[in-house]
């Protein structure tokens, strides 16, 4: 069996709600379908979702809501119509949209929010299972509710209660035919509707997909495959190869520093349940895509993909001697704790110590407090935050055991003039990672995919 999940983008409009059932009747063990809420069509279109937004915050503002709840119910009509699938579902959507409107003063604002947003995938659920059967299919819809898909946390960023597996488990082995499931909520114990972070459909997939042991997530989107790096960078690698597969932990190392292709929540459930994941593409069905999985064959040497993430800040110490100190590490650790900031790195020198954090959490306001309470607690003879990093990540399984990975990533960027602020290498050796300026971003991409992929 195979679970398969269908972006916004796929499900935009009605020739894309078309596609989306060819995939499926293509293959037979397609057989659970999750969906999001229709994406935008052109670049200058609205998501569902945010037009949904939009109509919970004009409801919370006591404004008139017409003007909002039309558009809403406009995108589906759209596609409704050109599926001639009837005016019947277009009438259920209303009635749930104004039933949900109607709540807007017994929830909590966050919770009357979640139960806007869940309305986009939930009612598109209900529209494709509609147009499966009006291509004489049997297909059906089916709710997180009636599957015991139960969510904890807080609205609009919930998590899986994982108790949920049993259930969902259990309500799919009785199902027949193709069953189509909204992505992106569940409910919460109390029977509150609650929403994963926004893009949460990837998550409902990956968790369907864990609980019923398919052989395969399938993730269908709008690109042919992962590419080995940013194609808004180097051009030219749209013209190349995109990753035919790749490992679990490729995939995270990658997705760490900015590949977006996969949300690093979503990709748990399946990793843990070591359901192999494909990315697709809906617009080029026939494309093999991307496969992630536990293990590949790798070639010696070969490095699978090249990622860079802006928004890094290191702060710098040095103190004589504190190789000798006992807990200086600890107390430096204790400093951020105490303030709330975690930290991603921490490369050593002998009397030198930089942590590596995300400029989010360390903004300039709390730079000052910081840098007073390192000081008093650690006495350095030299303390400063460089801002404005970029972290240049090289991943691959080909390169474990490899000599020579690194000098050739280091000589391209000494070629291209480009000067480094920290170099980082984990003892998994699946990859390393390179500070360097913002500004020198492109350049430095381009001349590690050219060392490396050219
Ligand atoms: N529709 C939701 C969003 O736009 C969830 C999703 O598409 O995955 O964030």
């Amino acid at each position: 069996m195979k679970v398969c999940k269908f972006g916004g983008s796929s499900l935009a409009d009605a020739a894309q709600v078309n596609k989306v059932m060819d995939i499926v009747l293509a293959d037979p063990a397609r057989r659970i379908v999750v969906v999001s809420a229709p994406g935008k069509r052109h670049s200058g279109d609205t998501k569902v979702t945010d037009l949904l937004i939009a109509l919970a915050e004009t409801a919370l503002a006591g404004k008139n809501t017409d003007i909002a709840f039309g558009a809403v119910v406009e995108r589906y009509a759209s596609i409704a119509d050109e599926l001639k699938i009837g005016d019947a579902i277009i009438a259920t959507i209303e009635e749930d949209l104004k039933s949900r409107l109607a709540q807007v003063s017994d929830l909590a604002p966050a919770e009357f929010l979640d139960l806007m947003k869940a309305s986009g995938e939930d009612n598109n659920a209900k529209l494709v299972a509609v147009a499966f059967e009006a291509r004489g299919k049997k297909a059906r819809y089916v709710s997180p509710k009636d599957t015991g898909l139960i969510l904890k946390g807080e609205f609009g960023d919930a998590v899986l209660d994982p108790d949920s597996y049993a259930r969902l488990s259990r309500a799919f082995s009785n199902f027949e035919g193709i069953v189509v499931y909204p992505g992106f909520f569940g409910y919460t114990k109390e029977g509150k509707v609650a929403t994963f972070p926004r893009g949460g459909s990837d998550i409902t997939g990956s968790i369907l997909a864990a609980a019923v042991c398919a052989d395969v997530y399938e993730n269908f989107t709008d690109v042919d495959s992962v590419y080995p790096c940013d194609p808004r960078i180097v051009e030219e690698v749209k013209d190349g190869e995109g990753i035919p597969t790749m490992t679990y932990r490729e995939m995270r190392e990658l997705s760490y520093a900015g590949f977006g292709v996969f949300n690093d929540d979503a990709v748990i459930p399946a990793v843990k349940a070591r359901i192999p994941i494909n990315i697709r593409n809906t617009n080029q069905p026939s494309a093999p895509g991307t496969m992630i999985q536990q293990s590949r064959r790798v070639i010696p040497g070969t490095v699978v993909g090249i990622a860079s993430a802006d928004g890094f800040c290191n702060i710098v110490i040095e103190k004589y001697l504190m190789n000798r100190q006992i807990g200086f590490g600890r107390r430096i650790l204790q400093v951020l704790e105490n303030e709330g900031i975690s930290y991603e790195h921490m490369p050593s020198g002998v009397d030198s110590q930089c942590i590596v954090v995300k400029e989010q959490y360390l903004p300039k306001e709390k730079e000052h407090k910081i840098i007073q309470a390192l000081r008093k607690e650690l006495e350095p003879d030299f303390i400063t935050v460089e801002r404005d990093l970029t972290m240049l990540m090289v991943v691959g399984e080909g390169m474990c055991y490899t000599p020579g990975m690194l000098a050739k990533a280091c000589l391209a960027l000494a070629s291209a003039g480009i000067s480094m602020s920290m170099v980082n290498q984990g003892s998994s050796e699946v990859s390393f990672m390179i500070a360097i300026r913002k500004q020198d971003r492109d350049a430095a991409v381009k001349s590690l995919y050219k060392a490396f992929f050219g």
